[in-house]
Order: C-alpha cells, then sequence, then structure tokens
C-alpha cells in the first residue's frame, strides 16, 4: 500500500479499493489526470532549474530535485507503507548523504491546499526523516501560475503526522472489506478515471444521481419520502409526492415533479416535449442575414480564452457554401490585446446577426472583455441582447432521456459526432498545456478541429430543435 492510495480514499472509499484491487482495463484514460501529471512534472522542471534525477542516486549525488523515490516504513501496529512521494527538495541540513537533506514537495492544480496534500506530505516526511536520518519540519506545496511557481510552506507538526497515519490505518481497513458503494456525491465522478466502471453500476442499480438535477442532498431527501431508485421515483404518484412534500415544508412540488419527467424520460429512452416551445425559437424566424455560432476554449486556472471559434452561417436550415468557421486566437493574454480584442471587433462586424452560444461562459466573458475595452453600457446592452443561449432552450424545451444536457451528452442524442475521438474541454486543456511549452503547431490543430466540432455540435442541435417543431410531438 502507497500513498498514491491515500489521495484516492480522501477523494473517494471506492476509488482506492479500485485503484488496489480492480481490473485495471476498467479504467479510463482521464484527460485531468493527465493534466495533474503534465503540470505538475512542469512545475518541478521549473522549480528545479531542471535540475532533477530519479531515485536514490539523486540523493546521494545531492540534485536538488529528486523524483521516484520509494521508501518502505513501518507505521504503527506493523502497518506497512510504500512512501513515493511527488518530490523530493533538497535543503540546508545535514543527514546521512552530507551537508545537505531532503523535504518533501507537491504541486497543486487548484487554488486550495487540501487534505490530500497535507497528508500526503505529512506521510512522505514520517518515512524520509528516518531514511535520511534528519528531521523534517516543512513540506512544500508547488502551484504553477503564468509560468512562475508560488510556493506555500506546510509546517508539518505531530498532530498532522498522527491523523495521516489514522486516515492510513483507516484506508487499511476498508482495502479488505468488500466494495464500497457508489459515492453519493456523483460530482466527484466527472474527473475520475473510473467514471465509465461506476456510471455501468448505476444505470443497473438506477442511482436516483443520475437523474440530471438531483444531487447529494435531494437524493438522501427523495430516500427520506420512501424513493430510493429511479423506477420507484418514475412511477412515483404525483399528488402523493405533493402530500409527502407538504409534511416537510417544502411547497417546489414544480422541481420534484419534473425530477418524475426526468426519471420517465430516462427510463423510456423518448424525450418528452414541454408546451410552448416554440415560442423560445422565435428568433429563428426573424428576417436576420445570418448567425453567429460561439464556441470559447480556455484555461480557468490561469484566466485565459485562449480561442474564440466562430461559425458563420447564413441559413440556419441548411447548409452553404459561404458558411465560414474562423478560429481567433488569443495566445498570449496580455492585457494590451484586451485594447482591440480582434474578437469584439469580429462580433460587432456583424452587429445584426444574433449570436448562438450554448451554456453561458461565452456571453459572460465577451461581456466582460467588452467592460475591459471600455464599451458604452449602451453599446453592451445591444451585445449582450445578441447572446442566445441553446442550453438554456433545451431545457425549457424538452425532457430528454439523458443524463445530463452538456453539449456533448445532448449533442451526440441528436446524432453528431467530433471529428476526433473520445474529446473533451479537459482534453483541449491538456493540448493547450503541452503547446504552451513546446509550441508544437499540432496540438493547436487539434485544439482548433475540436472547437470547429462544438460550434458544428451546436448548430446541429439548433436545427434539431427547429426540424423538430414540425412534428406532433405529444405534449405534456
Ligand atoms: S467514479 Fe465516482 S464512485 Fe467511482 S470511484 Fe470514481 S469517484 Fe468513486
Amino acid at each position: 500500500m502507497n500513498n498514491f492510495l491515500l489521495k484516492s480514499y480522501l477523494k473517494c472509499r471506492r476509488k482506492a479499493w479500485l485503484d488496489f484491487k480492480a481490473d485495471k482495463q476498467y479504467k479510463s484514460w482521464s484527460a485531468q489526470n493527465a493534466i495533474q501529471n503534465y503540470v505538475e512534472f512542469k512545475t518541478f522542471e521549473k522549480y528545479t532549474g531542471s535540475k532533477l534525477f530519479s531515485g536514490i542516486k539523486g540523493c546521494e549525488e545531492g540534485y536538488v530535485g529528486v523524483l521516484g523515490m520509494k521508501m518502505k516504513h513501518i507505521l504503527k501496529n506493523d502497518l506497512e507503507i510504500l512512501v513515493n512521494p511527488s518530490i523530493l527538495i533538497k535543503v540546508k541540513g545535514k543527514s546521512i548523504w552530507g551537508r545537505y537533506k531532503y523535504i518533501p514537495a507537491i504541486s497543486k492544480l487548484g487554488n486550495r491546499t487540501t487534505k490530500e496534500h497535507l497528508f500526503d506530505l505529512a506521510l512522505s516526511s514520517i518515512a524520509l526523516e528516518k531514511f535520511q536520518n534528519s528531521k523534517v519540519e516543512h513540506g512544500l506545496v508547488f502551484k504553477r501560475y503564468k509560468n512562475q511557481i508560488k510556493v506555500e510552506k506546510i509546517f508539518l507538526k505531530d498532530k498532522l503526522k498522527d491523523k495521516a497515519v489514522n486516515i492510513f490505518s483507516e484506508l487499511n481497513n476498508s482495502l479488505i472489506q468488500n466494495i464500497p458503494e457508489i459515492t453519493e456525491n456523483r460530482k466527484k465522478c466527472s474527473i475520475c478515471y473510473w467514471q465509465k466502471y461506476c456510471d455501468n453500476e448505476a444505470k443497473l442499480k438506477g442511482y436516483l444521481t443520475d437523474i440530471d438535477g438531483i444531487g447529494l442532498n435531494t437524493s438522501k431527501f427523495l430516500k427520506k419520502l420512501g424513493i430510493q431508485n429511479i423506477n420507484q421515483l418514475a412511477t412515483f404518484n404525483k399528488n402523493e409526492l405533493e402530500q409527502k412534500l407538504l409534511k416537510y415544508h417544502d411547497k417546489n412540488i414544480t422541481k420534484y415533479s419534473k425530477f418524475i419527467d426526468q426519471s420517465i424520460a430516462y427510463k423510456s429512452g423518448s424525450a418528452i416535449s414541454l408546451p410552448n416551445r416554440d415560442k423560445y425559437l422565435k428568433i429563428f424566424f426573424e428576417a436576420n442575414p445570418g448567425f453567429l455560432i460561439f464556441d470559447i476554449e480556455s484555461n480557468p486556472d490561469e484566466n485565459h480564452d485562449f480561442l474564440y471559434g466562430l461559425l458563420s452561417i447564413s441559413n440556419i436550415w441548411q447548409n452553404s457554401k459561404d458558411d465560414i468557421y474562423e478560429p481567433i486566437l488569443n495566445l498570449k493574454n496580455e492585457k494590451k490585446i484586451i485594447s482591440n480584442p480582434k474578437i469584439l471587433t469580429k462580433l460587432i462586424s456583424k452587429k445584426n446577426w444574433p449570436i448562438l452560444h450554448y451554456g453561458d461562459t461565452e456571453k459572460i466573458a465577451i461581456i466582460k472583455l467588452a467592460r475591459e475595452a471600455n464599451f458604452f453600457e449602451s453599446e453592451i446592452e445591444i451585445l449582450k441582447s445578441r447572446f442566445i443561449d441553446l442550453h438554456l432552450i433545451v431545457r425549457k424545451s424538452w425532457i430528454l432521456p439523458l443524463k445530463n444536457y452538456s453539449l456533448k451528452t445532448v449533442a451526440n442524442w441528436v446524432g453528431y459526432n467530433w471529428e476526433q475521438n473520445n474529446v473533451s474541454g479537459s482534453k483541449a486543456l491538456f493540448w493547450w498545456l503541452q503547446y504552451q511549452d513546446n509550441q508544437t503547431n499540432i496540438f493547436l490543430e487539434k485544439i482548433i478541429k475540436y472547437n470547429k466540432d462544438d460550434c458544428l455540435a451546436t448548430l446541429h442541435i439548433a436545427r434539431w430543435l427547429l426540424n423538430n417543431l414540425k412534428y406532433n410531438f405529444k405534449e405534456k
């Protein structure tokens, strides 16, 4: 058992169990994981000035950073751990190797330093103290931001070390039990490499959290009402539900009634159309010279929108040879570019064209950019009024037989396939990080191809909505 399992355990008990015992063929490639590993290595390279070496030889020769060091250690009650610190950093001191010693360090992606980081440093320090015969008073947490490394010093007190040992022993006990249940907080699953594996089981068992909008708390509340799974939810009588809700002083029957409809759609595989859906699509029947379809790729960690993709469509109903996709790159993210951002010029040059997008990111980003470029409030209002969020329209018009209403899920369901396999926003970010480091155009090309597909997928959804106005779908 090693310290990596503890990191998994702190995220989800089941994850640690699967890491330790499950057949690795069920594990999927995770963009999030790849980003973590990539950023971690680049951070270590930058901090140490590439003075890195691997294993014990690195320590003996006094390298600034040592990777891949493995140390066996017996914690309390004969509990053995194989500690593999993310990196060891050379500092002043005295150890078995001479007039220097090492301390453990770790890199983080978000802004928060979590228990995972603290316990990992604590366990590493326990093994390292014994191994190098020298005290470790603190560890380091690195965070890469705009090509700089921020360093946080973490004091490794006995209390923290004791906590880390206790939780490791809890992990040890959990691994000899049966496989833990799927976490109730399914948000965690979206970035986990066991997601497909767990999704299959959740579907089979009819987990309530598979229904769009049902999170941890709602699922707990529904269980209190006697609804344990999707089957029970789909067949639940709405009047009875209303009575039960009143007992709990909850009058939001509309919300729960929608969950029932969502579970009916999910179970049956058929979409349910909502009344008055035509009104949301009125804009498409007005005389517009054309439409812009807009999608952004960004690095949220650095507040950097690095690609604005614009697809100009002259006829929303069918393809035309005049349709143009244009990728507008913002490679540097420098303030001076903001004084004359090309994307704003482009959007304004087609001032009568509505801007279709999926989700609120695009509108928020452009309004922010317009404010930074000192647009008048009246100009900003005009710009705002041009944005049409298809994600909102889909939600107001249909209950789809899907787990969520993300662009990928909905577009796949309406029959759109991305040209590149297994792509996602996270994968585009992974390509972007690699491009930033080595300026290899192939990564930019992949990102642009992906972004163009996102625009085309948005168009595909718009056309599906329009085409389905013509049919006589059963109204609710
Ligand atoms: S997919 Fe979810 S439940 Fe399964 S191991 Fe990962 S986090 Fe846990």
